[in-house]
């Protein structure tokens, strides 16, 4: 049975819940202005509206999918949880996406546009968060997850250093287009592979729980950037979540991706 001081609080989650609908509302009101600016403007080609107009689509849906998860998560079902943060930062990449679309256009009326989707967004960003919040369960933020996770011999995985998810996987397997056997890279923001016979001396790191020597050996074999999920300065793993990571865009193009660690440590993660 649930105390009344339980069913008081659950009473104003959902409360708070269908609250966060007005602002969706909002969010819509701004994603019509846009679509209705892109359509009247005659210096797009009709493919590239398309596809610019479906960003803007894509925003505000994804937005409304995470508020049905996160509907569904208050009450009790927990796994829509990560669901619902999915469905919210696939929106937060739309919206970089849409703005840097946006400035295609060089016109005072796109900054209004802009701000205005921006503070809409933010609005929903930061009340869905406070739900977040506190519908984690506490046991999560206290726990102390392994640094590494041995899998077996040929397969290692490297945990979220904040809530325990899965981050970095490193295995001898077969990335999507590999013909031959590999040693492949699966982290936050991409997978890639490597030549097999380089998986011995990054195994040998990964025995020792040296995330150092780790992130080297990718920015030796992987990319400049080293391993995504991994902040130098705190020798630490994170989860795209808690890694804050942020995706850019240039004219509508796939530029990079942004961390900024809980510590506030910042670095391109991606290019
Ligand atoms: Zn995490
Ligand atoms: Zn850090």
């Amino acid at each position: 049975m649930l105390s009344d001081d339980k069913l008081r609080n659950k009473d104003k989650i959902i409360e708070r819940i269908w609250k966060i609908r007005d602002y969706i509302q909002e969010l819509e009101n701004v994603k019509e202005g846009i679509i209705h600016f892109l359509l009247s403007r005659k210096k797009l080609d009709n493919v590239t509206k398309d596809l610019w107009i479906s960003d803007v689509k894509g925003l505000y849906y994804n937005t409304v999918s995470a508020w049905e998860m996160l509907n569904s998560a208050s009450k009790g079902n927990l796994k829509f949880l990560d669901k619902s943060k999915n469905f919210l930062h696939n929106a937060r990449s739309l919206l970089a996406k849409i703005i840097s679309e946006l400035k295609f256009f060089k016109e005072e009326l796109v900054l209004n546009l802009i701000t205005e989707i921006e503070n809409s967004f933010e609005k929903c960003w930061s009340a869905f968060y406070n739900e977040f919040d506190i519908l984690t369960p506490e046991k999560k933020s206290t726990k102390h997850f392994e640094r590494v996770i041995k899998v077996s011999d040929s397969e290692y995985h490297l945990p979220c250093s904040v809530c325990g998810k899965n981050s970095v996987e490193c295995k001898i397997g077969y990335g999507r287009f590999d013909e031959h056997e590999s040693l492949v890279y699966s982290g936050i923001t991409h997978s890639r592979s490597l030549k097999k016979n380089l998986a011995s001396e990054l195994f040998k790191y990964l025995k020792k729980e040296n995330l150092a020597e780790v992130h080297s050996f990718m920015k030796d074999y992987l990319c400049y950037e080293g391993m995504d999920a991994y902040c130098p300065e705190c020798d630490k793993i994170y989860c795209w979540e808690h890694y804050n990571a942020r995706v850019e865009y240039d004219d509508g193009f796939y530029d990079c991706t942004y961390g900024e660690c809980p510590a506030g440590h910042g670095r391109m993660i991606d290019d």
